[in-house]
């Protein structure tokens, strides 16, 4: 090792609740971690007190750290990131670390020093370790002022086996749960603006999310399908989509159109929407449907016509946007980096078709007499045998994650679950 070497720690307390389950869920999110990193100048990840550990190579730059830092604060589980460096267990060495480390916190005016030893083979306990690196840090930063209670920046050392670690800037997470431990869910993802947010809270709670895309091909041009390629994309980074279906539906929507009372059909394509849904969640395992609806936003958002959409499938529909209001969609759509491709114009099936006064109490029985004239089965089978599967990288698309006996993870079983 150089003298020192960048590392990051990330911290996950949410975790920490979770009882026996706890080592599965650090092992899934340092495998979460490894694989979102493939591509970062990152060295080793592994596990320490608590923690993952996050090694950089030496010859990254700050920009490359703070770069990967930024992703790993996007990562569903962790709570917080911290930056600093690794080195041996040195006085000497150990100050100029911490001191390297609370520079990179700037800016900051009051400080202090937290220091912890795991092994009492270190001689010098943690009181002492605080006094030694405070009043070293004291000369190197005068104009700065130690502050014990609610400080600007803490200056952790933590001396863990045969090495010490100093880190100061810290940024919190994402919290939530890593993905690939609560199991799939199918998303409706359109290319507009809720869709992919409702996905992502669904990914932070620990989900794999396989989208559904319903386009207007061949009525309309491909357009919502890159967009919700490029969304998809975005997601990719943290791990939040797995795979996107892509369902070629402008004819059914012409059908629909020409044979129901024109106030039903926007209900009518939903619950065939929602039918395929469930289809392919029965496919591939999953155990939820997900949309970006939210109470009242449009005529097909009123509790009767969410009624009538729920007693199309028999299986679970979750809209975790449903208490929201638009305001704050688009502040988490801008968060997550959806919102600029979102706000793209495009006809997706929702833009087809529409009638000019949509039924916003649709009763159920009305809408079953309607939907009987539809060779609704043979679509569904025809629909199925033509589905466009686009997959992206997620880590939780392995199947199962062993720990060796270094306490590293491998993915074992790499395939996809069908
Ligand atoms: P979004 O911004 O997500 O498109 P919206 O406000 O436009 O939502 P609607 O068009 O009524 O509202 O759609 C409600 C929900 O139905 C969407 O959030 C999504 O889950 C699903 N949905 C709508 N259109 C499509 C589509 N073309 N493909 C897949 N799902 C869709
Ligand atoms: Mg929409």
């Amino acid at each position: 090792m150089s003298q020192f070497q960048r590392i990051s720690l990330v911290h996950y307390h949410e975790l920490g609740l979770k009882g026996h389950n706890r080592t599965a869920f650090e092992k899934r999110l340092m495998y979460n971690v490894r694989t979102l990193l493939e591509d970062a100048p990152v060295e080793k990840v592994t596990r320490i007190s608590g923690r993952v550990l996050v090694m950089y190579a030496p010859d990254a730059d700050a920009d490359e750290v703070f770069e990967t830092v930024d992703l790993l604060t996007r990562v569903p589980g962790v709570a917080r990131v911290s930056c600093g460096f690794v080195c041996d267990r040195e006085l000497d060495t150990m100050y100029r670390a911490a001191d390297l480390a609370l520079r990179e916190a700037e800016p900051f005016s009051t400080w202090k020093v937290v220091a912890r030893r795991s092994h009492t083979d270190f001689p010098i306990d943690s009181m002492e370790m605080n006094q030694l690196v405070g009043a070293y840090l004291c000369e190197r930063h005068p104009d700065k002022k130690v502050l014990m209670k609610h400080p600007d920046v803490e200056v952790h050392v933590e001396v863990v086996q045969g090495h010490s670690y100093l880190y100061a800037h810290s940024v919190p997470g994402v919290g939530g749960l890593p993905v690939g431990t609560a199991g799939k869910v199918v998303c409706l993802l359109s290319s507009g603006i809720d869709s992919p947010v409702a996905m992502w809270r669904m990914a932070r709670r620990g989900a794999t999310c396989i989208g559904v895309h319903f386009s207007g091909r061949p009525q309309t041009a491909s357009t919502s399908e890159y967009l919700v390629d490029d969304i998809a994309h975005v997601l990719e980074r943290f791990g939040g989509i797995a795979r996107v279906y892509v369902v070629p539906f402008g004819n059914y929507q012409r059908e629909i159109a020409g044979s129901v009372p024109p106030a039903l059909r926007i209900i009518i394509y939903r619950r065939l929407m929602m039918r395929i849904a469930e289809r392919i969640a029965r496919k591939v395992g999953a155990k939820a449907l997900v949309t970006g609806e939210s109470l009242g936003q449009v005529a097909s958002q009123t509790l009767d016509n969410l009624a009538a959409t729920n007693a199309s499938v028999d299986m679970q529909i979750f809209r975790p946007l449903i208490g929201s209001d638009k305001v704050e969609i688009i502040a988490d759509a801008q968060k997550l980096g959806t919102f600029d491709i979102s706000s793209t114009p495009a006809a997706d099936c929702c833009t087809l078709f529409m009638p000019r006064s949509p039924e916003t109490h649709a009763k159920i029985p009305e809408v079953e007499a309607a939907e009987a004239t539809l060779p609704i089965e043979r679509w569904m089978d025809e629909i199925m045998d033509s589905l466009e599967l686009h997959e992206y990288r997620c880590p939780s698309s392995y199947k199962s994650v062993k720990c060796d006996e270094k306490g590293d993870v491998r993915a074992d079983d790499a395939a996809v679950a069908q």
